[in-house]
């Protein structure tokens, strides 16, 4: 797993650039699986089918990462316009990659210097429109003198994309810091689902590792209408109440103490399971003793969980939550034996899924 998500998450992909992650995946997953095929929206598509006839699942987890692409320059920064829910506090003087055509190139977001101290402004946070990225440009020479802007300077196209260049590393108790893990972890979680499930269920597992989902659920919108599945499982991060700031009031989830059953969220204005799909997970995960969590997710944000059960005539859909500390900022935090925790009750929820949602029910 640790490996799986390490690799995961080292592939540059924000938001309609999931093309790399995309290969990679399907790389990884073609000796698994009976079907696979891309669709318009950049989606994979992967089928397994069972030994009996049962439901058509659909397992999902997105593939795109928060991160910028470049909007314009002057001779020496870079503008950018943020994709996906991009926090200003955060974010000043993060490491990146602009990932142009032909190469990468390295840089830095900034913003006003700490050095102008002392007046109001200076304390307080750099506006997201106000952000810049410096990749070490300097002064114009002779030769570069009428090239007005560093993107022709540099090869720099508007609309490259740009990700936090921050590397993985291990951590303590089996944590793992990385960029991405929103939600590679999730694409992890399925990619070993997939190694493990075999065909001894009911049914067929339909595998979309979706695109777009950081920036309005838009991959995964357009694949469960054309998959139509009978019952569906989204795997995706949240954070846990264990973060500084935080306290178990608004959050009785932690780290470390395995995935999360998500019952609502939004207030039930995104996600918001009906019984047999609380039944579903909760039971699943209790005959097969797998230790998880449950949870009325946070106040804010949703995930495709509630754009797929709103599609076609509706879908019973529910959500597997993993545990994350500092969620949607330059650096994340997970768990593995959370998200091996998560595979196990996904494999497990696809060999109970005709218990639930049989067609003649
Ligand atoms: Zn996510």
């Amino acid at each position: 797993m640790k490996e799986t998500l390490k690799a995961l998450s080292a592939i540059p992909g924000i938001s309609g650039h999931e093309d790399l992650v995309r290969e990679h995946i399907k790389k990884t997953i073609k000796p698994y699986v009976d079907d696979i095929r891309d669709d318009r929206m950049g989606n994979l598509i992967a089928v397994v089918k069972g030994t009996k006839k049962g439901p058509k699942i659909l397992l999902s987890a997105h593939m795109d990462q928060i991160g910028f692409i470049v909007n314009h320059a002057d001779d020496k920064y870079l503008k950018v316009t943020p994709i996906g829910g991009i926090s200003e506090k955060v974010t000043p003087m993060t490491p990146i990659t602009i990932h142009t055509k032909k190469k990468e190139l390295k840089g830095v977001i900034v913003c006003k210097s700490v050095f102008l101290e002392e007046t109001e402004e200076s304390k307080k946070v750099t506006k997201l429109k106000d952000l810049l990225v410096d990749i070490g440009s300097i002064e114009g020479d002779e030769e570069n003198k009428n090239k007005k802007d560093i993107l022709k300077k540099y090869g720099i196209e508007i609309g490259d994309p740009i990700t936090y260049d921050i590397p993985f590393a291990e951590l303590q108790d089996n944590c793992v810091r990385g960029v991405a893990f929103d939600d590679r972890a999730g694409c992890a979680v399925l990619v070993e689902a997939l190694k493990t499930l075999g065909r001894n269920f009911s049914g067929e597992a339909h595998f979309l590792f979706c695109t777009q989902e950081e920036v309005g659920l838009k991959g995964s919108r357009t694949a469960a209408f054309g998959i139509g599945p009978d019952v569906a499982l989204v795997v995706d991060t949240t954070i846990t109440g264990d973060m500084p700031g935080l306290t178990k009031i608004d959050s009785s989830t932690i780290l470390g103490k395995g995935p999360i059953i998500t019952l609502a969220d939004a207030e039930g204005r995104g996600l918001l399971l009906r019984q047999n799909v609380k039944d579903w997970l909760v039971e699943t995960a209790k005959k097969e003793k797998i230790k998880h969590q449950i949870e009325i997710g946070i106040r804010f944000g949703t995930t495709d969980a509630t754009i797929i059960n709103m599609s076609r005539e509706g879908i019973p859909t529910g959500l597997i939550s993993l545990p994350g500390r500092h969620i949607h900022s330059p650096t994340e935090i997970v768990n593995i034996d959370d998200l091996v925790g998560a595979t196990d009750l996904v494999v497990a929820s696809i060999k109970s899924a005709n218990d639930y949602f049989n067609k003649s029910n």
